[in-house]
C-alpha cells in the first residue's frame, strides 16, 4: 500500500514538474531541450544527484526507487546517484504525450531501429555518400578545409575537400579530430555509459497477446523487444533484442570488463536474464548476436548542464561546424536532429549562404 501511495506521490510530482513555467516563461523541461527554462531556481536541480532527490523526498520504496531507476537506466545508462536530478526529472516530466498533435496517434517502431532512419536519410540524400570512411583529422587550407580519413575497403588514407565541415562525431573523437586546428571552441567532457546490446533470434509458436516492449522486474537489464513485432503477417521466427546498460560510475573499469568477455559469457548473461521470464527462452533460441558498445551514450550526471545549459554554439572553429548529442549531453534522437540541424543552418551562414528561414522555426 505505502508503495502504491509513494507511486501516486511521484506522479503527483512528476504533473506539477510537466507543468511548470520558469520565470522566463519557458516549460521548465523541453524536447530537445534548447527550448528549455534557464530559471535558475529549475537549473539548481542540476547540483544534486536524482538519489538525492528522492531521498530528500522520502521516496524510498524499491518499486518506486527501481521504476525510476529504469528510466535513468534506459535514457542515460546511468543509475540514480549517476544521473542529475534536472535530467531525471526531465525524462518523466518532458514528454507531454497528450497534446493536440498527438491525439490519436500510435507508437511506430520498426525492425532495423536507426537504421531504418538512416536509410531514409539516405534516399533522399544528392549529396556523394561515402561508407567504411574513417575521418582522421580536419585541416585547414586557407579559405577551404579538408579532411583526411581511412577507406577501410582499400585500407588507403584519402582526403576530401570542401569550403565547410559537419563533424556530427561524439565529443571525444571531435577533439582528436579538431587537434591540428589552430582556434577550437572547448568541448565538454562528457563521461560516456557503455551498452550491451545482443539480437536474440528465436522460433516459437505466434502470440498475438506478446508486447512490443517488455521488462523484467528487478533485472539489472532494461528487457527487450520483439523486432518483428509490427512487421505485418503472425511469424513463428523472430529476433528479440535484449538491452542492458551499464550506470556505474567507473565506466572506463566497466568497459574493460565487457572487453575482457567472450561471446559466450555476454550470450549466457542475456539468456539467464531472459529466462527469468521465459523458461523456455534456450530451447527456442537459435542464435544470439551480441555488440558492446563501449561509449553509447553521454551521461548527463549532476553538473552536466554546465556554464551554458542547454547546448554551446554549432561552430567550433573556423569553416568547422559540430552536431552531436554531446553538445548538450542528452542522448535522444530529437536532441540529435536539432543540433544537426542547427549544425548545418550556422555553418551555411557562416559561408555566406542564403539560408532563408531556419527549419527549426523562430530559433531559441
Ligand atoms: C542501445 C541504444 C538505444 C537507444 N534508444 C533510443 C531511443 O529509443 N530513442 C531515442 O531517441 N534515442 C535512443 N538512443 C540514443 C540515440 O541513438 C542517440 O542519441 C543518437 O543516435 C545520437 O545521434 P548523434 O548523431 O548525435 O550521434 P551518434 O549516433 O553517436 O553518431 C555519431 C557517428 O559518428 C561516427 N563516427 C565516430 N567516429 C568517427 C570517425 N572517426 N570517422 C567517421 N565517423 C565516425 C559513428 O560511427 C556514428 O555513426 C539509443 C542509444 C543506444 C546506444
Amino acid at each position: 500500500m505505502s508503495e502504491r501511495r509513494e507511486m501516486e506521490r511521484f506522479q503527483n510530482a512528476v504533473e506539477r514538474w510537466s507543468e511548470a513555467r520558469g520565470r522566463d516563461g519557458k516549460r521548465a523541461f523541453t524536447i530537445p531541450l534548447t527550448g528549455a527554462s534557464r530559471d535558475p531556481h529549475f537549473l539548481e536541480l542540476d547540483r544534486i544527484s536524482m538519489a538525492d532527490w528522492l531521498d530528500a523526498r522520502g521516496f524510498t520504496t524499491p518499486f518506486l526507487r527501481w521504476y525510476v531507476e529504469y528510466g535513468t537506466r534506459d535514457d542515460f545508462g546511468a543509475v540514480l546517484s549517476e544521473t542529475s536530478a534536472w535530467a531525471g526529472l526531465h525524462y518523466f516530466a518532458a514528454r507531454s504525450m497528450e497534446t493536440a498533435q498527438l491525439e490519436g496517434s500510435r507508437y511506430l517502431v520498426w525492425p532495423e531501429g536507426n537504421g531504418w532512419l538512416v536509410k531514409g536519410l539516405r534516399s533522399r540524400l544528392r549529396a556523394r555518400w561515402r561508407h567504411h570512411a574513417l575521418a582522421l583529422r580536419v585541416v585547414p587550407m586557407g579559405s577551404r578545409v579538408a579532411v583526411d580519413y581511412l577507406d577501410v575497403d582499400r585500407d588507403e588514407l584519402r582526403r576530401i575537400e570542401a569550403d565547410g565541415v559537419v563533424l556530427a562525431t561524439p565529443g571525444f573523437v571531435t577533439k582528436r579530430l579538431t587537434k591540428g586546428l589552430g582556434d577550437v571552441a572547448p568541448l565538454p567532457d562528457r563521461t560516456t555509459s557503455p551498452w550491451v546490446v545482443a539480437n536474440v533470434h528465436v522460433e516459437r509458436d505466434y502470440e498475438p497477446n506478446r508486447a512490443w516492449d517488455s521488462m523484467i522486474y528487478d533485472s539489472p537489464s532494461l528487457g527487450y523487444v520483439d523486432a518483428g513485432h509490427q512487421g505485418g503477417a503472425p511469424k513463428r521466427r523472430t529476433v528479440l533484442t535484449h538491452f542492458r546498460a551499464y550506470g556505474d560510475p567507473d565506466v572506463a573499469g566497466t568497459r574493460a570488463m565487457l572487453l575482457g568477455h567472450g561471446w559466450a559469457v555476454h550470450a549466457g548473461a542475456v539468456l539467464d536474464d531472459m529466462r527469468t521470464a521465459h523458461p523456455e527462452i534456450v530451447e527456442q533460441c537459435r542464435r544470439v548476436d551480441v555488440m558492446i558498445w563501449g561509449h553509447a551514450m553521454p551521461r548527463p550526471r549532476p553538473g552536466f548542464l554546465g556554464a551554458d545549459p542547454m547546448g554551446s554554439a554549432p561552430m567550433i572553429a573556423e569553416r568547422v561546424a559540430w552536431a552531436h548529442v554531446d553538445q548538450t549531453g542528452y542522448a535522444l534522437f530529437e536532441e540529435a536532429t536539432d543540433r544537426g540541424v542547427r549544425a548545418a543552418e550556422a555553418l551555411g551562414k557562416s559561408l555566406g549562404l542564403a539560408m532563408g528561414d531556419s527549419y527549426l522555426g523562430p530559433v531559441t
